[in-house]
């Protein structure tokens, strides 16, 4: 399980792993948390006290220091694990489901015809359909979408990032997912 990292004023940072997540307890790091621990760190023993040091990891934590308003801005890095999460394993153009592996990163528009490598202008499609459809345009071939392409939003991100999330770090991300995101579906 990973915990959710958030900055100070609550904005999605990163997935980290429980060890990350004990060493920012460790160092003070930590300026507040949601939900409930998930589990709990045995340490060493303490010399002084005769205590087993533990810390309990709840599943968002909000670190203290400065925002990094630049990720914030900017769209999310387009992947295609992310990019067949988005489009839920659906081929765009023949509406199947497919497994990760037999799915490709479509252009819509052609990259040989001046497409971009963008959310915008990638949508996922089989490997079949993504070989018929070659270089020609959506309007040349006479085909059209089951489904269209957006931006995600940075807590969508962070969904289609997680590997296993927890209800509490679902809950927090999906507040804020806007209404028209696939993730709601
Ligand atoms: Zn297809």
């Amino acid at each position: 399980m990973d915990v959710l990292q958030l900055d100070v004023s609550g904005r999605p940072q990163a997935w980290i792993s429980p060890k990350e997540a004990a060493i920012l307890y460790a160092s003070d790091e930590i300026a507040w948390t949601l939900g409930e621990p998930f589990t709990v760190l045995r340490g060493g023993i303490q010399r002084l006290s005769g205590l087993q040091s533990r810390i309990e990891l709840h599943p968002i934590v909000a670190v203290r220091g400065s925002i990094p308003s630049r990720a914030w801005r900017s769209a999310p890095a387009l992947a295609n694990t992310k990019l067949f999460a988005r489009d839920r394993y659906l081929c765009a153009y023949c509406g199947r489901q497919f497994h990760p592996d037999d799915l490709t990163r479509e252009h819509i528009v052609p990259t040989s015809r001046g497409g971009i490598d963008s959310w915008m202008n990638c949508i996922t499609a089989c490997r079949s359909c993504n070989g018929r459809k070659g270089s020609w345009t959506l309007r040349e071939l006479g085909w059209s979408m089951y489904y269209l392409p957006y931006v995600p939003s940075l807590h969508e991100d962070m969904i289609l990032r997680g590997r296993r999330i927890l209800a509490d770090q679902m809950e927090f991300l999906l507040a804020c997912v806007p209404a028209h995101s696939r993730l709601r579906g």
